[in-house]
């Protein structure tokens, strides 16, 4: 859990990207920009029930102005919001903010740049979102405000919401927003026009080594899921991206969770702007699960077993979507070929399918198309399916090594239970060394006896019972 109040960003020469290019150019030709999709308007209104004495804290020092001021409505005047932006709010249904969105907007209108943590499905998308349809100008058609996040299906279901948001105001100002996909392609010499920019780090950084994406009119710079995008596979290219963005910048960082690595970014990001531009929403790590999210263990006599209880469990349940974690794209492939055998409606994503494959499976998990989807850790973070009711965690998480990743575990539980809805989180337990990484996430987290046992002999109705959403 971070301590430290990291300081203001680093004062950075745009570096030269000429030596870049060689590298990257191959094998670039002109396709359309992608497609986005737009969700249905939910019909109810959705209540968060954050408890009042809540563990999200406002980490910014006591002696700033900003500290506890919040926004109780969005059409607070100390955000002043446009007339057509509220629109697209309360056509999202979006009535009553998150207490993330009640305390770091302020801040984020403030100009500050922010280091924000709350937990999984509470809004904090919409947060940055807001904040970066607020900072873009449509006169200037270059890119103003960029994020990067760590998969494709996040990059698009963030652009999605934010063409959902601005869905009135995009269309009176006439600003763009663009989601940069792998597939993309850009013509020699062409350049992007759109104010705001939504991609992952590697194809981001090609582009913009490439000048197809000028940095010098960024405003704001988000990382959504922070902690990994500065971890192992993304870190390099996030703080290459950093490096290349101008002076002035907001630089905001969300997640439900922290590393160290985060942290340590942020503090070396010291520069000019001093300290005092910092603000941080922080969590207790021992209040950072959804305990609208009852969470259950059961333990099988070894991988024949554990695949029979699943085959089993399945059967039973016939309401909600179900998400089911495996560890290896092997174990998506031949669980995927079990399940469908079996009879049930299964698709399945991990990272090394084609990207057409990936964008279908999710699409299906989605429209309900399929009611199971068996993933990997490519879709652990992020991925906001609101009907999923229980997420399986087949295999326990554990990092290269063999060591428990408490963050991926926390992450995949919040698949359900999104922004008050409730869920169940089961964990199918093959020997005793996925045993000892249970408990030990267990203990990391201080939450003991807060994962239930199932006891083997459990019947199927009793099953069920627990199973179900009440
Ligand atoms: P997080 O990033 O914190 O995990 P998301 O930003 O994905 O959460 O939001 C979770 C869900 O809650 C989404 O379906 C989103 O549309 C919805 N949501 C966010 N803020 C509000 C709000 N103020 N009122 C109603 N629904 C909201
Ligand atoms: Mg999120």
């Amino acid at each position: 859990m971070p301590t430290a109040l990291p300081a203001a960003p680093a004062v950075t020469a745009i570096a030269p990207v000429e030596a870049q290019l060689a590298a990257v150019t191959e094998g670039m030709a002109a396709v359309e920009a992608t497609e986005v999709e737009v969700d249905e308007v939910p019909e109810v209104e959705r209540r968060l029930n954050e408890k009042e004495d809540d563990e999200v804290i406002d980490g910014t020092s006591q002696t700033d102005a900003l500290h506890s001021v919040t926004i109780a409505k969005f059409d607070d005047p100390k955000l002043g919001l446009p007339e057509s932006l509220i629109k697209g709010l309360y056509e999202m249904n979006f009535t009553k903010p998150s207490k993330i969105q009640a305390i770091s907007l302020p801040k984020i209108w403030a100009n500050r740049n922010l280091l924000a943590q709350s937990h999984n499905g509470t809004g904090k998308t919409a947060c940055f979102v807001l904040g970066m349809l607020r900072i873009a100008d449509a006169r200037v058609k270059k890119p103003q405000a960029l994020c990067i996040c760590p998969t494709r299906e996040l990059a698009k279901q963030i652009a999605e919401e934010t063409h959902r948001m601005g869905k009135y105001m995009l269309l009176e100002s006439g600003m763009t927003v663009k989601c940069i996909l792998k597939e993309e392609r850009y013509e020699k010499g062409a350049t992007m026009p759109d104010q705001i920019v939504i991609g992952t780090p590697g194809k981001i950084w090609t582009l913009i080594s490439l000048r197809v994406l000028d940095t010098a009119a960024i405003k704001v710079f988000v990382l959504d899921e922070a902690d990994e995008m500065l971890t192992a596979g993304h870190g390099d290219n996030t703080k290459r991206i950093r490096k290349v963005m101008p002076k002035q910048l907001q630089t905001l960082f969300f997640s439900a969770t922290w590393k160290e690595e985060t942290v340590k970014f942020a503090n070396s990001l010291k520069g000019s702007g001093g300290e005092a531009s910092w603000a941080q929403v922080t969590i207790k790590r021992q209040h950072i699960f959804n305990d609208q999210v009852k969470q259950y263990y059961l333990e099988c006599n070894g991988f024949k077993e554990k695949e029979e209880r699943l085959g089993e469990l399945l059967s039973l349940i016939d309401a909600g979507q179900i998400i089911v974690f495996v560890n290896t794209r092997d174990s998506v492939e031949s669980l995927t070929r079990r399940l469908t055998a079996d009879g049930h409606s299964v698709s399945s994503i991990h990272g090394k399918m084609e990207e057409r494959a990936r964008d279908k499976a999710l699409k299906d998990f989605h429209d309900a198309a399929s009611k199971i989807l068996i993933a990997t850790n490519v879709l652990s973070r992020g991925i906001d399916v609101p009907a999923v009711t229980l997420v399986v965690q087949y295999d326990m998480p554990v990092m290269h090594g063999g060591m428990y990743d408490p963050e991926t575990f926390l992450h995949r539980v919040g698949r359900t239970g999104r922004f008050g809805r409730k869920g169940v989180a089961l964990n199918l337990i093959e020997n005793k060394k996925e045993l000892r990484v249970l408990n030990d996430i267990q203990d990391y987290y201080e939450r003991k006896a807060q994962i239930q046992e199932i006891p083997p002999t459990t019947d199927p109705e009793a099953m069920l019972a627990l199973l179900t959403v009440k």
